[in-house]
């Protein structure tokens, strides 16, 4: 199995703007891609979202990425958990079927 290897250099955030985004950034703690399991994948509609940043928070991949002009999600990370979706503050996340698109 591909397992996550733990980095041992990883220190917690002390502060919010701290908090680290995107596995694929560096931060270590998941630095595998993820397996081919999953079968849904979030669509964000950028127009409706207000930044709000609660499904960055609650990401347990840590693969949605602020760094732009809007959110996006980094696919090689993402296990289309949905629970961005079921966070979303304005419901403006779908979970779309993996080759589907909204
Ligand atoms: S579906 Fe899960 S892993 Fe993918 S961006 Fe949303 S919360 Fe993160
Ligand atoms: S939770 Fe929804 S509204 Fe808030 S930043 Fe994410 S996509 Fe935008």
């Amino acid at each position: 199995m591909n397992k996550p290897k733990w980095n041992k250099d990883y220190k917690a955030p002390s502060s919010w703007d701290e908090m680290f985004f995107g596995a694929s950034n560096g931060v270590g703690i998941l630095p595998s891609p993820n397996s081919g399991f999953r079968t849904l994948h979030p669509e964000i509609d950028s127009k409706a979202c207000i930044k709000c940043m609660m499904c960055w928070v609650f990401c347990p991949e840590g693969c949605i990425d602020k760094s732009g002009d809007h959110l996006e999600v980094d696919m090689d990370y993402c296990k289309g958990c949905g629970i961005c979706a079921a966070e979303c503050t304005k419901k403006c996340i779908k979970m779309v079927k993996d080759g589907e698109t909204e």
